[in-house]
């Protein structure tokens, strides 16, 4: 009997607060480079490390800006899961979820440098590490020789299999975008026109949210 060829799915989890370029040029180059089948955007829905912040915009708009930001690119799809779950969303619970209902799929699990350097904190990381591929990327001007050292440091503890995406480091964040937004500084082509105009219809990011 032949081998048939698992499918390949890309994990883009984030809290999108907002979605920018960065997340969707990492998830496009993710694509590519693993020959991925398709990348599923999967928000987070109560993050454990950002819990208590006051300016960030709601479950509901955060979930319709990667709708709007995702459309039109036929292998971007988006997991609503981890919204739907009240309480804290770990990725380890998602990753085991996932590869249970879909033994037959490798997931490969992308996250930027600062979280490959913090995944250890994370709950259960060998869970997360058994149940997916992880492909990191540059951020933050990491040193490659940190982002390397972390990868070995995760292989040896866990066995994680850990690949570098080869996609540019753009500096940018949801954290600036938010600020800049704030400050009434212009955000075009920071993330698509679409996820503007919603971000200035409903005023998400104005001075008076969360207060
Ligand atoms: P915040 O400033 O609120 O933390 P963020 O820009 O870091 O927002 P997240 O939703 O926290 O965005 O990130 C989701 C994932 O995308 C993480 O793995 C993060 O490392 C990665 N990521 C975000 N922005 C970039 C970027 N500019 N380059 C590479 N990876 C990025
Ligand atoms: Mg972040």
């Amino acid at each position: 009997m032949g081998k048939e060829r698992k499918r390949r799915v890309g994990i883009m989890g984030g809290t999108f607060d907002p979605i920018h370029i960065g997340h969707l040029i990492l998830a496009e180059c993710a694509y590519e480079e693993f020959h991925l089948d398709t990348v599923q955007f999967l928000p987070s829905g109560n993050p454990p490390h950002k819990t208590g912040r006051t300016d960030g915009a709601a479950d509901d708009e955060r979930l319709e800006m990667v709708k709007l930001a995702i459309r039109g690119n036929p292998h971007f799809t988006l997991d609503a899961e981890e919204m739907r779950r009240t309480g804290y969303s770990y990725t380890s619970d998602t990753l085991t979820a996932l590869r249970t209902r879909n033994p037959d799929t490798d997931y490969y699990f992308i996250i930027g440098a600062d979280s490959l350097m913090a995944l250890d904190e994370w709950n259960r990381p060998d869970i997360i590490c058994r149940n997916c591929i992880l492909l990191a990327a540059a951020r933050d001007d990491l040193p490659a020789s940190e982002i390397e050292g972390q990868i070995a440091f995760l292989h040896e503890k866990y066995g994680a299999d850990i690949r570098l995406i080869h996609s540019p480091d753009i500096g940018i964040s949801s954290t600036k975008l938010r600020a800049w937004f704030r400050e009434g500084r212009s955000l075009r082509y920071y993330t698509p026109d679409s996820v503007l105009e919603y971000m200035k219809q409903k005023d998400i990011y104005g001075e008076n949210t969360g207060l």
